[in-house]
Parts: C-alpha cells; sequence; structure tokens
C-alpha cells in the first residue's frame, strides 16, 4: 500500500518535473529567440542606418552639386547676352561647354515665354527630340525670382532627373531663363552597390529614385498589419505595398512589390530640402534564421540541461535511497546483533549453569566412583578371602586331622604311621606355602630393574620345573624355537613365571584327552618377540575372552586354581611393555601369546 502510494507519488513529481521542464524550455528559449532576434534587428538596423545615411547623402550631394549652377549662369555676361539675343548657335555651344564641364545631364537657355532658345543636348538629339520634357514648373518658379525646381519622373526603363532654374536678367529685366538637368541615374548606380532596397519617394509617395529599377515610378502604399492591403493590392497592380508590422520597437514590414515578399526592416531619412524621404528596407530573414537556430539552440541546451539536472537529481535519489537502504539494513544488523548478543550471553548464562551442574554432576560421579572402587575393592577382598578361606581351610583342617591322628599313634608308640602323618602335615604346609608365595608373586610391586633376557633359557626352565608333571601326564609336547635366540629387556624368573603358568593351564585344558598336545613356540616379528602356548583343549569361548585375565577368574574346580595366574601373568607382561592375548588355536584349542618389544641388539639382529 505504502509502496504504491510512494510509487504513484514519485510518477506524479516525475511528470510535473517534465512538465515544468518542458514550460521552462519554451519559456527559455522564446525569451533567447526574442533577444537574439532583438540583437540581429539591432544590428541589422545599425548596419542599414550607416549605409542610408551615406545613401542618402550621396543623393543630397548629387543634387547640391548642380543647385547652384543655374544662378551662376544666369550671371555670366555672355549667357545673360545670347538669351537677350535669342541666338541658338552661341547658346548650344556655351549649354554643351557647361554640361561637360560640370557633369549636368543637360543645360538649357530659355527665352521670356519659356521656349527653348537652346540646349546641350540638341547638337545630338536635335530640337524636340522624343522624350523631352518640358521645364515648366521650374521655369515658373524661376521667372517668380526663385530658385526653380522640377522633378522629371523616371520610368521603369529610364531613370528620371531633377532640373534647377534660374531667372537671366539683362538691365534690370529678365530676359530669360537658364535650367539645368541633372541626372539622378548615377545616384541610382552608387545606390546599386547597396543589397537592400533603397528608395527616395516624393511628397505623392512615388518612387523617384531607387537601386530597384522594376520599382521606378511607382507609388508606395502603406497599410497597417493587412487592413486595407486586400484592397490596395487589387486596387492598384502597379503599387508596392508595405504592411507594417511594428516588432520589438522596430519598424518591420512586410514587402510586396508583385513579385518578391520579404519582411524587411524599414529605416527613413527625411530629406527636408527636398520634401522627399529616403528609405531603406534591410532583409530580415537573415534575422530571422538566426533567431530560429538561436531557438533550436537554446531548446536544445535547456533539454541538454534538463537531462543533466535529471540525471544528477535521479543519481541523488539513487544516492539517497542507498544511503536508506544502507542506514536500514545497519540499523537491521544492529538489531540482529543485539539480538544475537542477548541469544549469546543468554546462552552464556545457560552454558555457565550446565558447567556448574556438570562439575556438580562430576563431583557426584567421582563420589560415586569412589564409592564404586571402594565396593569392588571390598568386593575383591571378599572374593579373595573367600577363595583364601577355602584354600587354607582344607589343608589346615587335614593338617590338624593328621596332626590328631599323629598324636593318637604317638601315644599308641606306633612311630611309623605318625610319620605317615607327619609327612602330609608337612605336604600340606608345602601347599599352603605355594599358596602364599603365589599371593606374594600377585602383590609384589613389579621390579623397575629390567635385563637382557634369553626367551630360550626362559622356556627351557620352565619346561624343566614342569617336567614332572609332563612325564606324569600323557601330553605330547611340541617345541619350536627355531626363529633365533632372541632377547626383551625384563626379569627372567618372572618371564619363567608367565612361561609356566601359560604351559601349566594348557596342561591342565588337556588333561584327560586322548591325543592331547601342548606346542610351545617361539618366534621373532617386526620388533617383537612371541612366545605361543597352544593346546588341543576346549578352547576359550569369544565371551570368557573378556575375563580370563581378571583376578580370581577361574573356571576350575574349587582347590584346583585360585583364578590369579593369568591376571599375574598378564601383568607381568605388561610391566616388561609387551602384551598378553588369547585366541584360538588351530586345533580349535587355546592360543595364548606372549608379545614382547626386542631388546637393542636383538632388534638390530631381527632387522
Ligand atoms: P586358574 O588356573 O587358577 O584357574 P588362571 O588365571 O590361570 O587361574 O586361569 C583362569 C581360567 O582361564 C581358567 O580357570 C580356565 O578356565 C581358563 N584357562 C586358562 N588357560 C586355559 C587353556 N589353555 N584352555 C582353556 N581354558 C583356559
Amino acid at each position: 500500500m505504502y509502496r504504491l502510494t510512494r510509487k504513484r507519488r514519485e510518477i506524479f513529481s516525475t511528470a510535473l518535473a517534465l512538465i515544468a521542464a518542458a514550460c521552462l524550455t519554451v519559456v527559455v528559449a522564446f525569451v533567447t529567440s526574442r533577444i537574439s532576434e532583438r540583437l540581429f534587428l539591432d544590428e541589422i538596423r545599425t548596419r542599414a542606418d550607416a549605409s542610408l545615411a551615406v545613401q542618402a547623402a550621396t543623393l543630397e550631394r548629387q543634387l547640391d552639386k548642380f543647385r547652384l549652377l543655374p544662378p551662376l549662369l544666369a550671371q555670366r555676361p555672355d549667357v545673360r547676352a545670347l538669351i537677350s539675343r535669342g541666338s541658338r548657335v552661341d547658346g548650344e555651344r556655351v549649354a554643351s561647354v557647361v554640361a561637360a564641364m560640370s557633369g549636368a545631364q543637360e543645360v538649357v537657355f530659355l527665352d521670356m515665354s519659356g521656349r527653348t532658345i537652346a540646349s546641350s543636348a540638341w547638337p545630338s538629339q536635335g530640337p524636340h527630340s522624343a522624350g523631352m520634357q518640358t521645364f515648366d514648373t521650374a521655369f515658373s518658379e524661376a521667372m517668380e525670382g526663385r530658385l526653380g525646381r522640377q522633378l522629371l519622373r523616371g520610368d521603369a526603363l529610364r531613370a528620371g532627373s531633377y532640373v534647377f532654374a534660374s531667372a537671366v536678367r539683362s538691365g534690370g529685366e529678365t530676359v530669360g531663363a537658364v535650367a539645368v538637368r541633372v541626372d539622378l541615374a548615377s545616384v541610382e548606380q552608387a545606390w546599386a552597390l547597396s543589397k537592400d532596397p533603397l528608395v527616395a519617394l516624393d511628397d505623392g509617395g512615388v518612387v523617384v529614385v531607387t537601386n530597384r529599377p522594376s520599382w521606378r515610378g511607382r507609388r508606395m502604399v502603406e497599410t497597417t498589419r493587412g487592413v486595407e492591403y486586400a484592397d490596395a493590392t487589387s486596387g492598384s497592380p502597379s503599387s508596392i505595398f508595405l504592411d507594417a508590422r511594428l516588432r520589438s520597437g522596430f519598424d518591420i514590414v512586410q514587402l510586396d512589390d508583385g513579385a518578391i515578399r520579404l519582411d524587411a526592416l524599414r529605416l527613413t531619412k527625411p530629406l527636408t530640402v527636398l520634401g522627399w524621404e529616403v528609405s531603406t528596407l534591410a532583409n530580415t530573414q537573415i534575422a530571422r534564421s538566426q533567431t530560429s537556430k538561436a531557438w533550436i539552440i537554446a531548446a536544445l541546451v535547456c533539454i541538454l540541461l534538463a537531462g543533466t539536472g535529471w540525471a544528477a537529481l535521479e543519481r541523488r535519489k539513487a544516492t539517497i535511497r542507498k544511503m536508506r537502504d544502507d542506514r536500514a539494513a545497519a540499523l537491521r544488523l544492529e538489531r540482529r546483533v543485539r539480538e544475537r548478543t542477548q541469544d549469546l550471553s543468554e546462552a552464556n548464562k545457560l552454558l555457565a549453569r550446565e558447567v556448574e551442574e556438570r562439575e556438580a554432576a562430576e563431583a557426584e560421579l567421582r563420589l560415586a566412583q569412589a564409592e564404586l572402587v571402594q565396593a569392588a575393592k571390598l568386593a575383591t577382598l571378599g572374593r579373595m578371602s573367600a577363595a583364601l578361606s577355602h584354600e587354607f581351610n582344607q589343608p589346615l583342617a587335614a593338617i590338624r586331622s593328621n596332626a590328631e591322628n599323629a598324636q593318637l599313634l604317638l601315644e599308641r608308640k606306633m612311630q611309623d604311621k605318625a610319620a605317615g602323618n607327619l609327612e602330609k602335615i608337612i605336604a600340606m604346609v608345602e601347599r599352603m606355602a605355594e599358596i602364599s608365595r603365589t599371593l606374594k608373586g600377585f602383590t609384589r610391586r613389579a621390579g623397575t630393574e629390567l635385563k637382557p633376557v634369553r626367551l630360550i633359557t626362559v622356556i627351557d626352565e620352565a619346561l624343566m620345573l614342569l617336567s614332572p608333571r609332563i612325564k606324569r601326564s600323557d601330553v605330547e609336547i611340541i617345541v619350536d624355537k627355531d626363529a633365533g635366540d632372541p632377547v626383551v629387556l625384563g626379569g627372567r624368573v618372572r618371564l619363567e613365571q608367565v612361561v609356566l603358568n601359560l604351559i601349566s593351564n594348557a596342561l591342565d585344558a588337556v588333561g584327560g584327552r586322548t591325543s592331547a598336545k601342548v606346542g610351545i613356540s617361539l618366534k621373532v616379528e617386526g620388533g617383537f618377540a612371541l612366545i605361543e602356548v597352544a593346546d588341543n583343549g576346549p578352547g576359550v569361548s569369544e565371551e570368557l575372552r573378556s575375563q580370563v585375565f581378571d583376578p580370581f577368574f577361574t573356571t576350575k574346580d574349587v582347590g584346583e586354581g585360585l583364578g590369579l595366574g593369568l591376571s599375574i601373568a598378564y601383568k607381568i607382561v605388561h610391566d616388561f611393555s609387551g602384551n598378553l592375548s588369547v585366541t584360538t588355536s588351530q586345533d580349535g584349542g587355546a592360543l595364548f601369546t606372549v608379545r614382547l618389544p626386542l631388546e637393542g641388539e636383538s632388534r638390530a639382529a631381527a632387522e
């Protein structure tokens, strides 16, 4: 919901910004175009103004140059004389000389009635030549004593001319007049250099001098914003129309001469002496094209600026968005860290409590263990004392009865029989001493002194000790000592005890069997010496294998075994850094293996 509104708001603001940018672009472009138009028009005006001043001066100069020529000629005596006389020949000569010298188009001498006495043009054209215009206006003005002036309008083919005339007096009387015709073509030639149309209009608004020959003699009609324009155009096709459209303080007119139509900047300068008006119509086409260029450039610049601004704005927005996101992420992270820290401290507390509980449990366990150890010790002691009491009670009872018997027999003087009883007593005592020795061996601390012991000797002596028993039994003893003469570090007597115990157990196991066999072999394997005692008796079952080395474990009948033999052997072998294990022999009986590390040299020899 929030997102949607935000999105909508973004679209709205984007549209608003676009509209604003477009409006601004139009305004800027418009203002720029107006300014540039004004600047260009200004430039055109300056140029046209200068040109107009020069061209108007050209016209004024041309006319000024001849304005004083008729009064001056009227002062000349020869002129007075020839006019008084009405001499055509003299008149033509003088007129031709003056015309040639002054550059006037024509110099004419007139009599009192206004008739031409002589003209500088006659020698070539003859009197009454075609197109010859009368100077009546100028003549009558001269006769009134003023400087006569008269414009002779031109047409599309011929440039116009201007006439100055002055009365000629002789002896206080007016005898005639002298007129000078000035050609306006030379002015038009000078004006032709100007690119823009230049016109001199007489007081009737007719073009008298111009650099556009086709306009010569045509009327210039002024209309305003199209008003009267249509009527005027339809009415007088020979007119030139100027539709005034004042713009930005400039006098802009739309010019229509029937052939071309263009917008022009009009500048006017009055020629007060003549009552004329000189105008230049500077083409504003260049201003307009430059203005539209400026318009386009301004619009482009605006679009570019708007685009740049837009991009910058977007970048800023993105930066702000990113900063906001970053801040949100940082806050989220901070919150998570806070939560995690809280979790962790709670976990820590839990752990500390658990550690405390564990320590308490451990303490309890240690206590229980100690109690268990104590209980186990007590149990072992109980078992041991039961076995020992049984072992000792039996011979003690026998000793007692034999002693009593011996006492009775001695009282009856039957020494021989008493001696037999005493022998039995001795045998019993011997047995008890043996039991006692066994116990002593069990309890004796492991000797710290280790010596090199030859295992061959150990096996030989054990067999020798057992030889009476072996002889009595019907058991086949197979000895294999061909593997060399391995030496280990240990105690010879204790190792003999181990081997003796293993062989004695094997003899027990095969006792009463037919083809009973006990094998003793000595091997070297890696850095170890191996004594293997195998038999073909019942073997030791898997379940019992973990128990046979426990003290007081026995399967033998009461009085036959204490269950200490294997546990003592195990202890002795481990004291010598070896180990004792039981598996099944080839014949299905038990196979006891004593594994002892070889003594240094022996090991070297073996390797
Ligand atoms: P004891 O000989 O006094 O019983 P031991 O520690 O020497 O004590 O032996 C423990 C038990 O291990 C024996 O009671 C017997 O069950 C078993 N045992 C030992 N050697 C052999 C063997 N070679 N064959 C089968 N059982 C054996």
